[in-house]
């Protein structure tokens, strides 16, 4: 049973068959961001989070993580932390290698932007395989902070990233809008 806001949020994503590749269905976030009612929806259900989580910073996953989860930190009243692909912090970072299907990627975080008395609230809008979130969780714990919880716009079941993640989260919540 959905409620108006996830009605309202759901029919701003828009199902982009075969991009970027043959079999994947793209879950384009720009027609929600276009849409300031639908926008300002989904970061009060962000914060929301982020309150009852206790959370004290954001952390947003390059690149849509970026723009929802920074009006999530304003609304909240938290600091905002980026992970970035590798090679575009200029400062001292911890980085975390993960495993795609083909290959490999790399993530990184600017080590004092996180401090031991931090619980982070990671953000992104989709939750697939979970690899992503994963390495964000481990470059939290890393350094030296704890995970108040993930929360995404949307997680894609079948790809299973939840079990995935389930040790890594160590009992905080992951949230799909
Ligand atoms: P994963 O690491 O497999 O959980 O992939 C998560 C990352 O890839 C997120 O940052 C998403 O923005 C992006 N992503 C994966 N699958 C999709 C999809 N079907 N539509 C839109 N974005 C996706």
């Amino acid at each position: 049973e959905l409620t108006d806001i996830t009605t309202l949020l759901l029919s701003r994503i828009r199902d982009v068959a075969d991009y970027p590749e043959p079999g994947v269905m793209f879950k384009d976030i720009t027609p929600l961001l276009a849409d300031p009612v639908a926008f300002t929806a989904l970061t009060d259900a962000f914060a929301e989070v982020a309150e009852r989580t206790g959370a004290t910073k954001v952390v947003g996953l390059e690149a849509r993580g970026f723009i929802l989860g920074a009006p999530v930190a304003v609304r909240a009243g938290l600091g905002f932390v980026p992970v970035r692909k590798a090679g575009k912090l200029p400062g001292a970072t911890l980085a975390q290698a993960y495993d795609l299907e083909y290959g490999s990627a790399e993530i990184e975080v600017h080590a004092e932007d996180l401090t031991a008395d931090d619980r982070v609230l990671i953000v992104d809008d989709v939750l697939a395989t979970g690899g992503t979130a994963e390495a964000s969780i481990q470059l939290i714990h890393r350094a030296g902070a704890e995970v108040a919880g993930v929360a995404v716009l949307m997680e894609l079941g079948f790809l299973e990233g939840r079990p995935r993640l389930e040790a890594a989260l160590r009992g905080a919540p992951l949230e799909a809008l």
